[in-house]
């Protein structure tokens, strides 16, 4: 599949790579006492339990959650957790992710390619790490930098031939002139189309 020119780089790592911790609300979740008074100890499998907190403390995207359930699941019974309460963590912070992405983008690509050039996936990314992490002036510089003028969100024409193939149903030519404006102009972030948030 095509790519927008001057999407993909020695940056593709958002925020320069700076980001090594999952975001502060996401960490909570991860160090919450449970119900047994003890930290989270999610068991998976051939891992002893320390090493397995250390590796659900350091997903620091929810790809990388999903990546580590996926193969969780593929590699036998009971090789995710011994216990209910692990599944409820990972699940729990699904949702934050979730809460906390104001575009439930899923870079699956299937919009690709823009005829305009709209690095789509990329920008939405931008953005939703920009409320995610409460960088929004990291994640503007970052826009600017790092995606070419011609693939930014300001290069959408409405013609929504992407909107027909995201399976996430998302109004991606009305959130680009947002995306447009808040990363782009650095006007206030906006957490739902139509309403400041
Ligand atoms: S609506 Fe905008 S982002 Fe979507 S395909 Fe058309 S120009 Fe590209
Ligand atoms: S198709 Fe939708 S969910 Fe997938 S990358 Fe494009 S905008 Fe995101």
């Amino acid at each position: 599949m095509r790519r927008p020119k001057g999407c993909r780089g020695r940056h593709g790592t958002l925020l320069g790579g700076k980001l090594v911790n999952p975001p502060s609300p996401v960490q909570a979740i991860w160090t919450r006492p449970q119900k047994n008074g003890r930290p989270p100890t999610g068991h998976c499998s051939g891992m002893e339990p320390t090493r397995s907190i250390g590796r659900a403390q350091r997903m620091s995207t929810m790809e990388q959650v999903e990546e580590n359930v996926a193969s969780a699941e593929t590699s036998g019974v009971n090789t995710l957790t011994r216990s209910a309460q692990a599944l409820a963590l990972f699940d729990q912070v699904r949702a934050k992710y979730n809460e906390l992405s104001p575009i439930p983008c899923t870079k699956c690509e299937y919009c690709l390619p823009c005829p305009n050039g709209v690095a789509i996936p990329r920008v939405f990314t931008a953005y939703n790490e920009g409320m995610m992490y409460d960088k929004p002036d990291v994640m503007r510089r970052w826009y600017k930098q790092w995606i070419p003028a011609e693939n930014q969100a300001g290069a959408c024409i409405q013609c929504l031939e992407c909107e027909e193939k995201c399976p996430q149903n998302i109004p991606i030519s009305e959130w680009m002139p947002v995306v447009q404006e808040v990363l782009g102009e650095d006007k206030p972030y906006v957490r739902q189309l139509n309403t400041k948030g």
